[in-house]
């Protein structure tokens, strides 16, 4: 007779989908990898974690980055993907052109889902991508993405408009480099934050959600991270993109004031939810 050990499966459980994600690391553990891992572990999914550049950082701002070193990144990757399945992949802050060049590359020979979350600058102000790294994200890494995720001023800034451009106005530049943009409004100056999808089949979908008073720190990556669980795990994307948002709207309703500078997300499930 077989008795099984509390700690054994007597079956090995069904797989978790797998998102890797390359992100940079935030001490505060608002942004980054931090929140990549705690918004998909909130779904059921498996984050892949490797580090593409480490930061300084409190809830006010950045003060240093240090980029990693692109071999390093494609070592690991390499490693992972000769030992499991990778369902989608996730794109946060890369660090430097070099190692958007090498992302773009290991990307292609992959094949699966790509979500990108072009991370241009800090909550606080501090720049985190370069001119270079812009133009390897608009040419190799926007058309080979499934759908980016970026907040207004992003999208201005990928399309090369002016700050006054409308959500609109920058899609129809962005759908020539790739195939869907999320583009988020919580930096539009509209009472209630209006988040669009817009695809190049010409589809478009929006939602509104209340706006919520505080000014939040890892936000765009929270929504990227629930987005690529939600892919991953094979939902269609303007579901996935309705209840990533969703998700997201409820981490930062549960935020913590967690130092003296930004609220950090509480990435939990809505039934978890505090508030
Ligand atoms: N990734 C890292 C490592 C960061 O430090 C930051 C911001 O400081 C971001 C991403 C972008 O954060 P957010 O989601 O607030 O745009």
């Amino acid at each position: 007779m077989s008795t099984n050990h509390p700690n054994q499966h007597p079956q090995p459980c069904p797989h978790r989908a797998h998102v890797l994600c390359l992100s940079g690391h935030d001490p505060s553990g608002g942004a980054g990898i931090q929140a990549d891992i705690e918004a998909l572990a909130s779904i059921g999914c498996h984050a892949l974690p490797v580090i593409t550049a480490l930061t300084c950082q409190d809830t006010h701002n950045v003060a240093a980055v240090s980029p990693q070193d692109p071999d390093w990144v494609e070592r690991c990757v390499r490693t992972l993907a000769a030992d499991m399945p990778i369902h989608a992949i996730k794109l946060g802050m890369l660090g430097s052109a070099a190692m958007a060049e090498r992302v773009a590359r290991l990307a292609a020979e992959l094949q699966q889902p790509l979500i990108i979350d072009p991370v241009l600058r800090a909550g606080g102000g501090s720049a985190l991508s370069d001119d270079a790294l812009l133009l390897v994200l608009r040419q190799s890494l926007l058309p080979a993405a499934h759908v980016i995720t970026p907040n207004l001023p992003e999208a201005q800034r990928l399309a090369g408009l002016d700050s006054h451009a409308s959500a609109d106005q920058c899609a129809k530049v962005l759908l020539q480099l790739t195939p869907a943009v999320l583009i988020t409004g919580a930096h539009d100056q509209t009472d209630a934050v209006i988040n669009r999808l817009y695809q190049r089949d010409g589809s478009q979908q929006q939602w509104s959600c209340t706006r919520l008073p505080g000014d939040y720190h890892g936000s765009g990556c929270t929504l990227a991270a629930h987005l690529a669980g939600l892919l991953a795990q094979g939902i269609a994307l303007p579901v996935a993109c309705e209840q990533a948002l969703q998700l997201t709207w409820h981490s930062l309703l549960n935020a913590d004031q967690a130092g003296r500078g930004q609220w950090l997300p509480r990435r939990i499930r809505p039934e978890q939810s505090a508030c």
